[in-house]
């Protein structure tokens, strides 16, 4: 079912009848037709899901050759209210089934051109993944599966806020790489920017960080969302260095990815640059993220999707997202 991407139990031709039906008395595949999909400049596609009760979420595929990575989504909404992300806006409105995480693998796998392989997944999209633990590790186990997806583990990462007794077991229980978003390095800011901030400190995160039981060879990425005039100065590089001190740490920089209404601004490339420049001078790994499908709102937290994830609305309305884009149904 999983390797042939199956969207019926009628098209498992391979079993006999009675075992079909028995199927489909017992189980439900979950529906996961793409409402439309939009497709940006850049080749990046974003596309809408719409599940039964009306909920819908955002998948994004983000061609890089030789890589093609599908970034999903974990809730629909969210509740971890970072003040510089779109889909904290909404609101958390609930938790996805593990086969809900799974329909966007398949329902991506149906758009890809015929040579397209998906060969990393991020679970970046809505939603802190952690926060659903339990499904989202459903979903990794499935992917991960032999009789499943058959995908390595070490193509799939899972990006938290920092919900550190979630982080220590995800780390025990998978092999999945892990990306935590840190965004400041102090609580006074980092409060700010991110309320769990208050919950899980700055020093209390990266002290579990340290002593994780990463693999050999094994980091864990940092992300740090670049915001002009707030967190993107020289002091905040040093800081965030002398912080990562004796961490497996690697930084990967994001420039904010404006959304409407959003009250911070994206610094300017050089500003980039400089920070960049100041953690490689302190010896951090540090990368910084090329921002994808801009034009059509498929950026890191910009998955706001106010006219997707209320009630079902027409599929015209629903493509009429990414109006700068080559939109098409699905
Ligand atoms: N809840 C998880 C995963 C989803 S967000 C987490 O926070 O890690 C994926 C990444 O996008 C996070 O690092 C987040 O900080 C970042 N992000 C959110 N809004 C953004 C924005 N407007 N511009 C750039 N990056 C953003």
């Amino acid at each position: 079912m999983y390797r042939a991407g199956v969207q019926s139990f009628e098209e498992l031709t391979n079993i006999p009848r009675s075992l079909r039906a028995a199927l489909e008395q017992e189980f439900v595949l979950p529906d996961a037709q793409a409402d439309a999909v939009a497709t940006a400049s850049d080749g990046t596609r974003k596309l809408l899901l719409r599940y039964g009760d009306g909920v819908a979420v955002e998948t994004v595929v983000i061609p890089d050759p030789p890589r093609l990575t599908l970034c999903v989504s974990s809730q629909a909404g969210c509740a971890m209210g970072c003040r510089f992300c779109a889909t904290a806006r909404l609101g958390l409105r609930r938790n996805l089934s593990s086969a809900e995480i799974l329909s966007q693998v398949l329902a991506a796998r149906r758009i890809l051109q015929a040579q397209e392989r998906i060969t990393n997944i991020v679970f970046m999209g809505m939603g802190e993944p952690l926060a659903n633990y339990e499904n989202v590790v459903e979903a990794i186990e499935v992917l991960t599966a032999q009789w499943g997806f058959d995908f390595s583990a070490r193509r799939i990462t899972v990006s938290t806020v920092g919900l550190l007794p979630q982080m220590e077991r995800l780390v025990r229980e998978t092999p999945v790489q892990l990306a935590v978003s840190l965004t400041a390095p102090t609580d006074e800011l980092r409060s700010k920017l991110m309320p769990v901030n208050r919950r899980f400190p700055v020093q209390a995160l990266v002290d579990v960080c340290r002593r994780l039981p990463l693999p050999q060879r094994r980091r864990v990425t940092f992300e740090y969302v670049l915001l002009a005039g707030i967190n993107d100065q020289l002091e905040h590089a040093r800081r965030l260095a002398s912080l990562l001190r004796g961490v497996r740490a690697k930084v990967n920089l994001i420039p904010f990815n404006p959304f409407p209404h959003a009250p911070y601004s994206r610094p300017s490339e050089d500003s980039v640059r400089s920070f960049q420049q100041e953690l490689l001078a302190h010896g951090v790994h540090t990368t910084v993220r090329r921002s994808r499908g801009l034009d059509v709102q498929a950026a890191c937290g910009q998955l706001a999707l106010a006219h997707g994830v209320g009630p079902a609305r027409s599929t015209g309305e629903a493509r009429a997202m990414g109006s700068a884009a080559t939109v098409s149904g699905e």
